[in-house]
């Protein structure tokens, strides 16, 4: 297991040193901003949208290690999925992050996005790991608003 979260680690940690996507796309017709208070996180989200489809998706930003791999990875997921299959991603992303799903099943779920079950354990790193796909599915929704984990979801994190 301690091997298993090595390389969870290790991932996470490449993600951090060499985002993925880091980039603004000009023109690009959704955007959004995300900003966590509680660690100082903040990321602008860059999205190219084709009829249904997500042709391109950037961020830039600045935050902690988590919440700039969750960034780096979530863009790289969302490329070439449509609107609908995004915010799909979202709801089991926030549901694995937040400990309803299956541990057994999230890696056939969600891939390698299943790197942040971990963070679960870590109530302050939810917020970390989930502020992408917050800023994600303000942009899908079209909503042009700043959003912050502290008033995203009421219900809990
Ligand atoms: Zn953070």
């Amino acid at each position: 297991m301690s091997d298993l979260r090595d390389l969870y680690q290790e991932v996470i940690l490449d993600h951090n040193r060499r985002p993925r996507n880091f980039r603004v796309i000009e023109g690009a017709i959704r955007r959004a901003e995300g900003h966590n208070p509680l660690c100082g996180d903040r990321l602008s989200l860059y999205l190219q949208v084709e009829g249904d489809v997500i042709k391109d998706a950037s961020f830039q930003g600045s935050g902690c290690a988590i919440s700039k791999a969750s960034a780096s990875m979530m863009t790289d997921s969302v490329k070439g999925k449509t609107l609908g299959e995004a915010r799909e991603m979202f709801d089991e992303f926030h549901r694995m992050v937040t400990g309803k799903t299956d541990p057994e099943q999230n890696a056939a779920r969600l891939g390698k996005l299943a790197v942040f079950e971990g963070v679960r354990h870590y109530t302050a790193r939810v917020k970390c790991a989930s502020l992408a796909w917050h800023t994600l599915r303000s942009a899908v929704d079209a909503a042009d608003q700043v959003v912050s984990t502290e008033t995203d979801h009421p219900d809990g994190p």
